[in-house]
């Protein structure tokens, strides 16, 4: 995925981005003495834990909407980011890219949301809108960059934008969605980025009825994959490390489920797969799960770990294979998405949790620990 070009950092950043890099320290819009703070948790480097910080959001513009966030994801991409794990963070950081909230004012160009709206905002808030990407409503590979909820800079100002873990956000009405007021609340929010970005390639990629789909890794994105993969009708197998969640893989909807630290297990699904979405965070072998699809088959890798991957191309050439990435999903897919789960009843399974608690969910989340997204109660934040 592409984020906003850094060219258009304010030079002092540029500077520093130079010097400190990896981790960059921005101009930020945030000081002590000016009015209209808003409460929110934030890193202010890869080794510090979120802390309670106050960041000042802009005024709404006349197509911006404002909303006060209610309950905000932890997905693992705020942890690889909170930590500058991609070398791409901006400090200091207000995580939270899962936001869902009721608007609190709209500018006098908005058309699509009033005061009262239960509405969501994802993992982008900006792009350029007029190139061939953002024209097929593929905002997430807009080819100027689309702008993060979080450690991106705002297209006009070049102010750094801060994510969900805070008491409200401002946002173009073109980048916020409209959130049934038929589901729970915090287990909606999840969906704004776990669940689209497993929907939207299993949508591209026609996974459905008759298709034998493998999902590797059971945690935010994998539970999300396996509801979908099921709703649209696919035999899913689990594929997971942590024999545990065996029963919690079928409750979701799998119908088998491998434990693939036991090569055993893996051994008999060789070929077996006409689809598989791996979700994993962390270092591991793609190539045992290459081994595992048909002829002419993809296997999708939506999990992002930090460092370069290992592959050996033999597990692509025996099978005419391919592997590919996903990100997220464009403003339309995931409106669309949001639509499908209030009509099918496909929420996330979440532990909500008080903001107090973000630094030990974290910790949770990186031993597996989580069934299986935490979810921050914004009404925890003073
Ligand atoms: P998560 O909740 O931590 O789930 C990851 C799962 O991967 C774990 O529950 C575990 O499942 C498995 N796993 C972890 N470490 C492993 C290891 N060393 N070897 C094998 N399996 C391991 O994380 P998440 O929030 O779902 O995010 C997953 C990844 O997707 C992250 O890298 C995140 O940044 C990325 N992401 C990408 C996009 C995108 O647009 N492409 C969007 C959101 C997130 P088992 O216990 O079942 O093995
Ligand atoms: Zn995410
Ligand atoms: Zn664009």
């Amino acid at each position: 995925m592409k984020t906003q070009k850094k060219p258009s950092r304010p030079s002092k950043v540029k500077k520093a981005a130079a010097a400190a890099k990896p981790s960059v320290r921005a101009k930020t819009p945030v000081t002590e003495k000016r009015p209209g703070l808003t409460a929110a948790y934030a890193a202010q480097a890869a080794d510090t834990p979120l802390a309670p910080f106050q960041i000042r959001r802009r005024q709404p513009r006349p197509q911006d909407v404002q909303l006060e966030i209610l309950y905000c994801g932890v997905c693992h991409s705020d942890i690889h980011m909170a930590r500058n794990e991609w070398g791409q963070t901006i400090y200091p950081v207000v995580p939270g890219h899962e936001i869902v909230g009721r608007v609190t004012a709209v500018g006098n160009r908005v058309t699509k949301f009033r005061e009262g709206d239960l509405v969501g905002v994802g993992v982008m808030v900006d792009s350029c809108r007029e190139c061939v990407n953002c024209r097929r409503g593929l905002e997430q590979y807009c080819t100027v960059g689309m702008v993060l909820t979080y450690s991106s800079q705002d297209k006009r100002t070049g102010e750094l934008t801060q994510g969900g873990y805070s008491k409200q956000i401002v946002t173009h009405e073109d980048f916020v969605f409209r959130v049934s007021d038929k589901l729970p609340l915090a287990a909606v929010a999840p969906l704004l980025c776990a669940g689209i970005t497993t929907y939207s390639p299993l949508r591209h990629w026609k996974v459905g009825k008759g298709t034998k789909l493998g999902v590797v890794g059971l945690g935010g994105l994998g539970h999300m994959a396996v509801k979908f993969g099921a709703s649209f009708g696919a035999e899913v197998t689990m594929l997971s490390t942590s024999p545990e969640k065996e029963k919690d893989a079928r409750r979701l909807g799998a119908q088998k489920f491998a434990l693939t630290t036991d090569s055993a297990q893996v051994d008999k699904l060789a070929g077996y797969f006409d689809f598989i979405l791996d979700t994993v965070s962390a270092k591991h072998d793609y190539n045992k799960y290459l081994g595992l699809l048909g002829t002419d088959r993809v296997m999708v890798c939506v999990g992002i770990p930090p460092a370069p991957v290992e592959l050996q191309l033999f597990a692509l050439m025996g099978g005419r294979r391919s592997l590919a990435s996903s990100g997220i999903g464009g403003i339309p897919e995931t409106q669309e998405m949001l639509d499908y789960c209030a009509e099918h009843d496909i929420t996330s399974d979440v532990e909500v949790i008080d903001i107090g608690s973000v630094n030990k969910a974290y910790e949770r989340v990186l031993k597996g620990d989580v069934r299986y997204r935490f979810v921050i109660d914004m009404a925890s934040l003073a």
